[in-house]
């Protein structure tokens, strides 16, 4: 299903095999013709994807940019998809970048943090059953190129800047397009729902644990401080 929120952007909605059912991503008709997150690998979403953007008089291959929220597998599932069919550049935030490419080797890490604070050990190993098994919807990223906070992200005719919202995970990017005081909130904010504090194994050294809660709250302080008149979520 694909809406035109502005002129220029619009709201194609994919589905995800996960309680909130459904993922936005955003479809900027400028140039560079770029897409806000993408959505995860599934056939379902690829043809939504493909059927939202033909509904508007383009293909898979017109996408010329992808910016990607952070390394959640609905948000960058299918880039690396995307930009081999189209060519189109990835960009993401370092944190978020180097956190897919250890996913795997974290969850002995998020096990053990689970035993130890006393969750039952069948649901934790359920658990990790489960993201091993959510890693086949989402290729991992090779070449990307890296965006950090307040850098700015020009089309032909608009100027966005990136606001570093970690929280939900460590390098959340929002993106914010001044005039129009729009912010795509990627999951920073949702419509109904605040998101979850997600279990992150973060640096070098003990406790290797990222304070997602804590962190959140700080960026939700920034948020608040700016002039927004409209949110663009990607769920709800
Ligand atoms: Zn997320
Ligand atoms: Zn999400």
């Amino acid at each position: 299903m694909i809406h035109q929120i502005l002129d220029k952007i619009y709201k194609i909605e994919l589905p995800i095999p996960f309680p909130l059912a459904t993922m936005n991503v955003y479809f900027i008709d400028d140039s560079p013709r770029t897409l806000v997150d993408v959505g995860i690998k599934t056939q379902a979403s690829l043809e939504t994807l493909k059927k939202g953007l033909e509904t508007i008089g383009y293909g898979l291959n017109s996408i010329e940019q992808i910016l990607i929220t952070h390394g959640h597998i609905d948000h960058y599932g299918l880039a690396k998809s995307l930009s081999s069919l189209s060519g189109a550049p990835i960009y993401i935030h370092p944190t978020e970048y180097g956190r897919i490419r250890s996913i795997i080797h974290s969850l002995g890490f998020i096990k053990s943090i689970l035993l130890r604070n006393g969750a039952p050990e069948a649901l934790v190993n359920e658990a990790i059953r489960y993201m091993e098994s959510a890693q086949i919807m989402a290729d991992p990223l090779d070449e990307a190129f890296f965006l950090n906070d307040g850098d700015s992200i020009l089309f032909k005719s608009m100027a966005w800047k990136t606001i570093l919202c970690p929280g939900h995970s460590p390098g959340m990017l929002c993106f914010y397009w001044p005039e129009k005081k729009i912010l795509f909130t990627g999951d920073h904010l949702l419509k109904k729902i605040t998101p979850n504090p997600v279990l992150t194994v973060n640096g070098s050294k003990p406790p290797f644990r990222y304070p997602s809660l804590k962190e959140y709250l700080t960026s939700l302080e920034k948020i608040e401080k700016m002039d927004i008149s409209l949110l663009l979520p990607a769920h709800g």
